[in-house]
């Protein structure tokens, strides 16, 4: 990347706090600026995950969600209030991240991710001729929309970075399938069928089965977390391993997993 000097004044004192630490230097901060998410899902995980990239200082953030705000929401989805409801997510969640950072580039797609428009909505043109930093965020609440989303990242070899929440836990894991070390199926798919492993996935959602407020964005924070290590440092700091968060017990461990190679989503990609 170029060493040019690409912040300006005013940049540089917002971000000054960040670019303070020893682990994150000036290079980390142009490289997190001219870096690109891609966020699919507005909601309990994608507001607190969106605002704090945007105040981090990520140059690009574009949101997917078709979805409207509603009541229900107002409890976790920190980025709207009762005058947003009826609103569409996506629009609303780019209005008020505007305010928060007018430096970062925000766009949005009022749209559900199908088979058909996934590439399109997910920037997938743009992600492939640009040399910079991108990433893609699964902030989704279901099983089949992961599964879509896990597919156009094998088939276009784009990072996903993965986090669920539900009730009081959360997973969250980033899969890189350039490194041909396991995708979201390997992980997940077979134990759909067999319903036993401590990483299942299930068809529970917040609509279905509850969620504590500090779970979302706790989840979303930590998704955070990783995703300014891999934009800005190039690091993934969960490299193999799926992050389990136990808001109950107060505890997180990581499980390692590998890729397998009979997968019928990465194994021959
Ligand atoms: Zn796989």
């Amino acid at each position: 990347m170029s060493h040019e000097l690409n912040l300006t004044d005013e940049e540089l004192l917002r971000y000054s706090r960040q670019i303070l630490l020893p682990s994150w230097d000036l290079e980390a901060q142009q490289r997190l600026k001219s870096s690109q998410v891609v966020i699919l899902g507005a909601g309990g995980l994608g507001c607190p995950v969106s605002e704090t990239l945007a105040r981090a200082g990520v140059g690009a953030i574009h949101l997917i969600d078709d979805d409207h705000i509603e009541a229900s929401n107002l409890q976790r989805q920190t980025l709207f209030t009762a005058a947003d409801i009826g609103k569409n997510k996506a629009k609303t969640a780019c209005q008020a991240l505007q305010k928060i950072n007018p430096h970062v580039q925000l766009t949005y797609a009022e749209q559900r991710l199908t088979a058909d428009n996934a590439a399109e909505i997910l920037l997938v043109a743009q992600a492939q001729q640009s040399s910079t930093p991108f990433l893609i965020l699964d902030c989704t609440d279901n099983f089949a929309a992961r599964e879509r989303l896990n597919e156009i990242s094998v088939q276009y070899q784009l990072p996903l970075l993965s986090a669920s929440a539900i009730a009081m836990s959360g997973q969250l894991a980033l899969y890189e399938p350039a490194k041909q070390s396991g995708c979201y199926h390997c992980v997940f798919g077979d134990s759909i069928a067999s319903g036993s492993d401590e990483a299942v996935e299930d068809t529970r959602n917040c609509s279905n089965s509850g969620v504590l407020a500090s779970t979302t964005t706790v989840m979303g924070n930590l998704q955070a977390n990783a995703a300014l290590q891999y934009l800005g440092l190039s690091i993934n700091p969960l490299a193999g391993q799926l992050l389990i968060w136990d808001g109950q017990r107060m505890s997180q461990h990581k499980l390692r997993y590998r890729q397998d190679k009979q997968c019928p989503v990465c194994a021959n990609s």
